[in-house]
């Protein structure tokens, strides 16, 4: 069903729960290299492979990144606990989770759109990850695979989860919060970032209700989404099933769905378990995790400079709003020291933050690389402005210049385009009012339509290289007299 069919008599809510996998060099409990890609089972002991008589112990590394997770979400560090989440999978030998439960190291908290929306965080705790099946055969599923493999490489690997509130309210919101928080985790050096590795895992939490009611619908968790357009498709699928249930009368069941990407749906995979299926238990082996306040003030000090800070930044730069989509793409693409640097050389901060939100971000590799040097791009931003270069001149040295690297002189003059002064270019407006008397009296007399006619001959006398709102000010200024 599309959005269309449902109108404005349902909306859609969601929390999102994000797995991040924490940049230590080590295990949560173990000294066992934390990497990924080795080859399966190599990094493994006693301890994560859960050997009986094998004790934890906590990385003091895993907790000063969500002590920096936590200050980065304007969570409250308190004193915390670590569970046993009880269950049995074969990626996790020790049959059990060590998680953090109902007394989470960061309680509380938000996180702000670049939109200006704010939303609550409810916890980000500490638990470690289990290790990775692959199934083999009947295209990777576990029912119609021949068999399964596990590596336990990543079984014990330090996770934070972030819980967020029920406040997101569509599936471009949803992407907005992931893109922003993977944003922030990698700003604070918790996470690498890479959802494709892994580093990033979301569930999501659907539910739907009729606009405008305060009470929340029963809500599916969709899991398996690797990528922010699966979260997006996911989600959108998943409002339209729920108000295709309710419109025609039925009930949401509470329930764990997967995503199936190929097929473009999700499917139920079973009711969604409750906390007492776990049997959750303190802990034995651990004592309590109090962070002294100095640890926490240091790690508070220590922060640097957070996406929201950044946009802030380059839109008091260029005078825009910080909310406007140029410099969230800029900031969220890591452009900002070239509005920095155009700013640095006096060039145009505005046309800068444009270049760089058009024509740099659809240049970049898809891995974000570019060969683009800070003052050159401050430079070619700077010939632009004076009308040495057409804006479409501009762009495509820009491209050149991203792709390849140079200074914008040079790829310039490869590309032929003469740098018009505004000499030259003032004589061949003079040229064309000459040779032109007749329109010339018509568009002196007020026919501004006539503009069209010279500035189409200006540009054929300068076999488009001339900067053409440069000249329609020469066409101005010359009818005033000036
Ligand atoms: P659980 O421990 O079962 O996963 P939580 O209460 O911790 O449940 O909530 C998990 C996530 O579900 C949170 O992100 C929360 O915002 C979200 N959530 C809870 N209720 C709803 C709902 N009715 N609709 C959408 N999301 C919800
Ligand atoms: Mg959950
Ligand atoms: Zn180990």
């Amino acid at each position: 069903m599309s959005s269309e069919a449902w109108g404005e008599a349902w909306e859609t809510v969601i929390g999102l729960e994000v797995h991040c996998e924490l940049r230590t060099a080590t295990k949560l409990f173990c000294g066992c290299p934390n990497s990924f890609g080795d080859e399966p089972n190599v990094n493994v002991c006693p301890v994560c492979l859960g050997l009986p008589g094998s004790l934890p112990v906590l990385n003091k590394q895993a907790v000063e990144l969500a002590l920096r997770i936590g200050a980065a979400l304007h969570s409250r560090a308190q004193s915390s606990i670590f569970h046993r989440k009880n269950y049995f999978y074969p990626d996790m030998p020790k049959d059990y989770q060590i998680s953090q439960y109902d007394v989470p190291i960061n309680a509380g908290g938000w996180l702000e759109l670049p939109s200006g929306k704010q939303v609550g965080i409810v916890r980000a705790h500490i638990e470690e990850d289990t290790g990775k099946t692959t199934h083999i055969g009947g295209g990777g599923r576990i029912h119609e695979a021949g068999y399964s493999l596990v590596d336990y490489n990543r079984a014990g690997v330090p996770l934070v989860e972030i819980v967020s509130a029920p406040d997101i309210s569509s599936a471009e919101e949803a992407r907005e919060y992931v893109e922003e928080l993977r944003g922030i985790l990698v700003a604070t050096g918790a996470s690498d970032g890479k959802m494709e590795e892994g580093s990033l895992r979301v569930d999501c939490n659907v539910s739907v209700r009729p606009a405008g009611s305060e009470e929340l619908g029963t809500r599916c968790e969709i899991k398996n989404m690797n990528s922010l357009r699966s979260l997006g498709r996911a989600i959108a699928y998943e409002a339209a099933r729920q108000v295709e249930v309710r419109a025609g009368g039925g009930e949401v069941q509470q329930e764990t769905r997967h995503w199936d990407e190929s097929e473009g749906r999700t499917h139920s995979m079973r009711s969604k378990e409750e906390a007492f299926d776990y049997r959750y238990f303190p802990e034995p082996d651990l004592v309590t995790l109090s962070p002294s306040e100095d640890w926490v003030a240091t790690v508070r000090a220590n922060l640097g400079v957070l996406p929201a800070e950044r946009r802030r930044r380059v839109a008091k730069a260029a005078r825009v709003p910080a909310s406007s989509e140029p410099v969230s793409t800029v900031v969220r693409l890591g452009l900002d020291g070239f509005v920095a640097a155009a700013v640095e050389a006096e060039a145009d901060a505005g046309l800068a933050l444009r270049r760089l939100a058009n024509e740099v971000a659809g240049e970049l590799g898809d891995d974000g690389g570019h060969h683009l040097g800070r003052e050159e791009f401050a430079r070619l931003v700077s010939m632009e402005e004076r009308g040495e270069l057409t804006s479409a001149q501009a762009r495509s040295v820009l491209k050149i210049m991203v792709a390849e690297g140079g200074g914008p002189e040079e790829v310039a003059g490869r590309l032929g385009f003469e740098a018009m002064g505004a000499g030259a270019l003032e004589a061949v407006v003079e040229d064309v009012v000459v040779a032109n008397p007749r329109e010339w009296g018509r568009y002196a007399a007020g026919d501004d339509k006539l503009a069209g006619f010279f500035i189409g001959k200006v540009k054929a006398a300068t076999g488009g290289n001339a900067d053409l709102r440069a000249a329609s000010e020469l066409l101005r200024r010359r009818r005033a007299g000036q």
